[in-house]
């Protein structure tokens, strides 16, 4: 459930926003009042419709919050719809006009708690500032032809999201200091480890490595493809099923671990190919074929293939093993 900050000390709700928002919260966004407007004072803009606009918090040069528009609504700040359904909007009055528009510092030290009272209580684990809108942490100009936030506030973005973050616990590197963060260790290390099944599957594997699994999954992903003669991005379970026939991810509970999460399909793929007449060797014997071959019985080449059928790469993989 949606809640709205403790540190609000003034609440007067606007009419101007769509009520609920209609995504998740996943980005904050910092404005300017291009002003020194009380929390207040603030509020006396935003409460007539003609107006037409509106944010969720402002900020006083005092460091006093106000509200007006709750969380689960989306406020009109940023010119931006699929902005201002994801983020909440900041107002932080100015205690220079004009110029760089200055913050005070109790309205700084103020955004920085808001931003992480923010995170906290919606689940972020981290602040991010790209520059663009593809960061967590964005601004108005970045939608429309405005300065706002000022020139000052805008030099300090980069450092709102590092210092929020760290507040955070520190997920933004490979570190394990939060309960939730990350697992630490090299990208190879990680992925071997999903390979060997260690983090699961599909949500749970999301989860467990959090910041890290868009990258540990691609390195997975090209790792299980090496060999393989496929381009897709996708594990190739038949490619596997023939390496495992060839011999290439040992037995049982070896190849179990080496096979991870994809174990049950590589397996039962391998039991296709094999003819699965079961057996703890999986079916046909590939070792006696090997010897059969080398002795002559499938004669040689397009014959050897056409007897052999969907056994023959892995056949032929154990005689050249075996020479
Ligand atoms: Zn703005």
């Amino acid at each position: 459930m949606m809640s709205n900050s403790p540190l609000v000390n003034y609440t007067r709700i606007s009419p101007n926003r769509n009520s609920p928002r209609n995504q998740p919260i996943s980005k904050i966004t910092v404005h300017h009042m291009a002003g020194n407007l009380s929390v207040e004072t603030c509020g006396n803009v935003f409460a007539p419709s003609s107006r037409q606009a509106s944010s969720n918090y402002g900020i006083g040069s005092d460091g006093r919050v106000g509200m007006y528009v709750e969380e689960k609504d989306r406020s009109w700040a940023s010119s931006s719809a699929w902005n201002d359904h994801r983020a909440v909007t900041i107002e932080v009055a100015n205690d220079q006009i004009g110029g760089n528009w200055h913050v005070s510092d109790a309205a700084w030290n103020k955004l920085v708690e808001l931003c992480v009272d923010i995170c906290r209580r919606n689940g972020m684990k981290s602040l991010v500032w790209t520059g663009g809108t593809d960061g967590s942490l964005t601004c108005h100009y970045m939608y429309a032809s405005t300065n706002c936030p000022g020139p000052y506030l805008k030099g300090r973005m980069a450092e709102l999201a590092r210092t929020v973050t760290a507040r955070l616990g520190g997920a933004s590197g490979p570190s394990t200091s939060g309960g939730s963060s990350a697992p630490s260790g090299s990208v190879a290390d990680l992925a071997n480890r999903v390979i060997a099944g260690e983090f699961g599957n599909g949500d749970a594997r999301k989860a467990a490595l959090g910041d890290r699994f868009a990258e540990v999954q691609a390195e997975v992903i090209r790792i299980l493809n090496v060999g393989g003669s496929t381009s897709s991005p996708s594990v190739d379970i038949d490619q596997m099923a023939r390496d495992v026939i060839a011999g290439k991810y040992g037995n049982g509970d070896a190849r179990k671990k080496a096979l991870g999460s994809n174990y049950a399909a590589v397996q039962a793929r391998v039991n296709e190919l094999l003819g699965a007449s079961g057996g703890s060797s999986g079916g046909a014997d590939i070792d006696a074929l090997a010897r059969a071959v080398i002795r002559g019985d499938y004669g040689n080449g397009e014959e050897r293939k056409r007897r052999l059928g969907s056994l023959y790469d892995a056949v032929q993989a154990r005689v050249n093993q075996l020479l």
